[in-house]
């Protein structure tokens, strides 16, 4: 490809927040050539494609959505604390129009490879339409969560029914009336949906291999005078979230829960349990992540609200977590879950006592023995979280090197935004970064903005390559992997630790640092400010 022609300054793949923010600020700052691929026939990512019932964001709206645009911020007026799914869309689609990026999106099209070529320094970028382009940077704006987990149950084209994958729902729906419905898990997906199509479905039969702990998410209307206040402070809560460690307003409680008298920590649990939303887990006493004893506590709150909200005793023992701490897998947020259990018409299959789910039948679905019938399954089965979006856009770095292999025991990358060997390649919220640990949002506007500083850094300083360091790279992951340890989070069986795909090699995928995610965005800019420390310029 010597002497190859460019066609793209940049390419970027995926049009949800991560990418509509990134062509807005490679184009519109820059002034550089962009072209974003997205697979879908419209922007919005995620948002585009889970659409089972009951979606809706589990971050507060008026955090969860771009601060770029000082003027949306007081423009737009969210319906509800937390955005349904059909809202966001909207949202996203107005952004769009608001700033003219559809003319640099190519929908319905999917990368299918790239190479970086050593000699032009341009990456080769292909796809299902039969396209081959080159560009100079190339920006992976997947998502985290976007390869569907489907597991290869045995028996499943024998299925006489309908079935559908939660982050693949039927754009036109999916009528439950009068039928007889499977869910297959309990994670945050299955627990927004299961209420929502409980009150559609015949019967509804949830089969749950690991229980969760939920708290209420208490949506609503949010008062208008709180909303009159907040868009006064926008500038206020931006910077606060920025450096807060969650890209939350949610904040530790500066106090072991051991140390706090039983009435104190009873009055605080009840304040974060009333308020509902996600101030329980990231905003509670501040060795709830570190200390089992302290965390046993939180847990033992919950696991009393389990217990006094299903009336069966023994449904409710189902319901409730037993093998690992609380927090370490992602807090579902509810609406009515777990009094869904005490409905005649809803019954509990705790999977994973019986021995799992044997086999997809013609009829339904064989577990413990017994085979329950359905029309309609619906797997809520999760993803092959952050390394498997990046590993299936079959990229080639310097010496045909693949993702695959450099990643066999797990991610590997620098900051979580650049992995060595792939120069000119930028991973936004990439594995080893704050991303699912943090309201996204403001981590995808961090990554951004700084992906932004260090193409203008290169254009300035006449530097067409940008390849991060091994050594900046080992270090890196030691540093993730070191700070985590210290943590509760990698007892659980968790798709944070990579557990919840047979195969996928255990390791911690997001970055859980000593500071969050105001610590990680100034470590970010200390890189920066150091000439790109950890990275070879050229
Ligand atoms: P998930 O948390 O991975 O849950 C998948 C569920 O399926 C789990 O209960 C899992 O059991 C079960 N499962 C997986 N494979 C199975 C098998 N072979 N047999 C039986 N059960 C199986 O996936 P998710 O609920 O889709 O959520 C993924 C993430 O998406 C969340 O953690 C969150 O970050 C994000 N999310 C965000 C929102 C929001 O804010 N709007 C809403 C929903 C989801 P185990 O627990 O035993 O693995």
């Amino acid at each position: 490809m010597a002497g190859a022609t460019q066609d793209f300054d940049a390419v970027v793949i995926g049009a949800g927040f991560s990418g509509m923010y990134m062509l807005k600020s490679l184009r519109d700052k820059l002034g550089l050539k962009v072209r974003v691929y997205e697979a879908g026939e419209t922007v919005g990512g995620t948002w585009y494609w889970n659409r089972y019932p009951g979606a809706r964001c589990d971050s507060d709206s008026y955090i969860y959505c771009f601060t770029f645009d000082k003027q949306l911020l007081q423009e737009w007026e969210w319906t509800e604390r937390y955005p349904e799914q059909p809202e966001i869309l909207r949202y996203l689609e107005h952004v769009a129009e608001r700033h003219d990026l559809k003319r640099d999106m190519q929908f319905n099209t999917r990368v299918t490879g790239a190479e970086f070529d050593e000699k032009s320094n341009l990456w080769r970028v292909r796809t299902d339409k039969g396209e081959s382009v080159t560009a100079r940077y190339l920006v992976a704006a997947v998502g985290s969560l976007s390869h569907t987990n489907m597991p290869q149950f045995k028996g499943l084209q024998s299925f006489k029914g309908k079935w559908y994958h939660t982050s693949r729902f039927p754009h036109a729906g999916v009528d439950f009336t009068n039928k007889r419905v499977g869910v297959v898990g309990t994670g945050a997906t299955a627990v927004q949906a299961i209420p929502e199509i409980a009150q559609q479905a015949k019967q509804l039969i949830v089969f749950q291999r690991t229980a969760n702990y939920c708290v209420p998410a208490r949506n609503g209307k949010v008062d208008p005078d709180l909303v009159k206040a907040r868009k006064a402070d926008y500038d206020g809560i931006v910077e606060r979230i920025r450096d807060s460690f969650f890209g939350q307003e949610h904040y530790f409680i500066p106090k072991s829960a051991l140390e706090a008298t039983p009435e104190e920590r009873e009055r605080e649990f009840d304040k974060r349990w009333d308020a509902g939303g996600f101030g329980f887990w990231l905003g509670n006493y501040e060795d709830m992540f570190f200390n089992k004893e302290a965390n046993d506590l939180c847990a033992d709150y919950l696991k009393r609200k389990i217990r006094r909200t299903v009336k069966d005793p023994v449904v409710a023992e189902k319901l409730i977590p037993n093998d690992y701490a609380y927090g370490t897998k992602r807090q579902p947020l509810d609406t009515n879950y777990y009094e869904t259990f005490n409905k005649d018409s809803v019954l509990l299959v705790d999977a994973k006592a019986d021995g799992g789910i044997e086999e997809i039948t013609e009829k339904g679905i064989r577990a413990g023995g017994k085979e329950y019938e359905l029309d309609i399954i619906v797997f809520a089965t999760g993803f092959d979280a952050m390394t498997g979006p990046l590993k299936a856009l079959n990229l080639r770095g310097r010496g045909g090197r693949t993702l695959d292999k450099e990643w066999a025991h797990g991610p590997h990358t620098y900051l979580g935004i650049s992995v060595a060997g792939f120069p000119n390649l930028f991973t936004i919220t990439g594995p080893q970064s704050p991303s699912v640990l943090s309201n996204m949002p403001v981590s995808i506007e961090q990554h951004v903005d700084w992906v932004t500083d260090c193409i203008a850094h290169m254009r300035k300083s006449g530097k067409t390559v940008i390849d991060a360091l091994p050594q900046a790279q080992e270090q890196w992951v030691a540093h993730v992997n070191e700070t985590v340890s210290e943590t509760l989070m990698t007892s659980a069986n968790s798709w944070y630790m990579s557990a919840n795909i047979p195969g996928k090699p255990r390791a911690f995928l997001p970055y859980l640092g000593p500071e969050g995610v105001g610590g990680y965005r100034k470590k970010c800019d200390e890189v920066a400010a150091n000439g790109y420390e950890g990275f070879e310029l050229k």
